[in-house]
């Protein structure tokens, strides 16, 4: 099934004054106080275009603070009349989104454990069905893109075509640096094919620390993503949700001031240049391609010949003298140890998968490993 979405470019509904798109605001709307003064202060910060926050918070297990609920919508309200910031709020049921269109937010945004069911994205976009709200659609929490473009596609069909897509990041088996692995190849997969949806990166929720937001914010501007979701709190030690990711407005507007936006294309120059290297590059991968074809082809004859006599396909000493003498020289030319050793496991893999072919087509079936 083919994909389709049809856009409002981004630049049609707001005006980010030639900078990428920056949302800010506490993780949860707490108080009166710390709504207001949050707000006024990222309201002097001229990036700032929009002021996010939470009134009905998903926590993953009861007890926990679940947000101030709908009197926090009209703090919001205040927070527009008052700074002249746009507001967004998450919704995640029919009935939210009934409050928040009361209310007059602005712009509404689908968390990340909303985006899994497809029933509840299904009902909420039958609940905005002809209004033209923005809406904005986090990353499924699982890194599954064709999730992530169901609920973008639902929404669309329902008339929204004011749509954002933010990566949040998604839940990784293994322990990494971040809270929720970056897992960047899928929002460029996401972009690829939706070329002209805007993406825009959530670092806070990708990072849950604040020291590295700064990073995660300059690697999505520098991979085309339209603008950044980042929270902030007047106060965040004594935040409730989420301290650790927060950072107070100030640190905020010193983040962004130190961020780099690079341009897209260069000058006529640049771009000779860059098409000579691409050129270079392409026939290098043509290389590259066809010597990885006829070492398979050598890993075929020997798989016939271990076979014809009898010999195991797996030989571990053979295997652990070779990567130790393909790590030396690859080192040696400069490449990365961790790079070399995921090639040579895959090219191991791949090896032994087609020699085990070999051997059940030989001998009927039965494979000798
Ligand atoms: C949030 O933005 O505070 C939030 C709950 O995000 P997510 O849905 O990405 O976890
Ligand atoms: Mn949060």
């Amino acid at each position: 099934m083919g994909y389709n979405l049809d856009i409002l470019p981004l630049t049609d509904w707001i005006d980010t004054g030639g900078f990428p798109l920056i949302i800010s605001g506490p993780c949860s709307a707490e108080t009166e106080e710390q709504v207001m003064k949050t707000a006024q202060k990222l309201s002097v910060i001229p990036q700032v275009k929009i002021f996010r926050s939470g009134i009905w918070k998903p926590r993953t297990r009861p007890g926990g603070f679940e947000g101030v609920g709908e009197k926090g919508l009209k703090w919001l309200k205040s927070v527009r009349e008052e700074t002249g910031l746009l507001t967004t709020v998450e919704v995640a049921n029919p009935h939210h989104i009934e409050l928040a269109l009361k209310h007059k937010v602005d712009i509404l945004w689908i968390g990340a454990r909303t985006v899994v069911n497809p029933f509840s994205v299904h009902e909420l976009a039958s609940a905005l069905e002809g209004t033209d709200i923005p809406v904005m659609i986090k990353n499924p929490v699982n890194p599954d893109i064709d999730l992530w473009i169901g609920a973008l596609e639902r929404f669309n069909k329902a008339g929204i075509k004011k749509l954002i897509a933010i990566h949040r990041g998604f839940y990784f088996f293994e322990k990494t640096p971040f809270r929720n692995a970056p897992m960047w190849e899928i929002p460029i997969e996401l972009k690829r094919i939706f070329p002209d949806l805007p993406v825009i990166c959530d670092p806070s929720h990708i990072c849950g620390r604040r020291e590295t937001l700064r990073e995660v914010s300059q690697k999505a501007l520098d991979l085309e993503m339209n603008g950044l979701m980042l929270e902030s709190h007047i106060n965040p030690e004594v935040a409730l949700t989420d301290k650790e990711q927060q950072v107070t407005p100030d640190d905020l507007n010193e983040i962004l001031s130190t961020l780099v936006i690079r341009k897209r294309e260069g000058s006529m120059e640049f771009e000779t240049k860059l098409e000579e290297l691409r050129t270079e590059i392409d026939k290098l991968d043509a290389e590259l391609l066809n010597i990885i074809a006829r070492r398979m082809r050598v890993v075929d004859e020997i798989g016939e010949y271990k076979s014809n006599n009898n010999i195991t396909i797996l030989q571990l000493e053979r295997w652990n003298n070779l990567v130790i003498n393909r790590l030396r020289t690859g080192i040696k030319l400069g490449l990365n140890k961790q790079f070399l050793q995921h090639i040579l496991e895959d090219v191991h893999s791949e090896s032994i998968r087609r020699q085990t072919e070999i051997f059940t087509r030989k001998n009927g079936g039965k494979s000798d490993n």
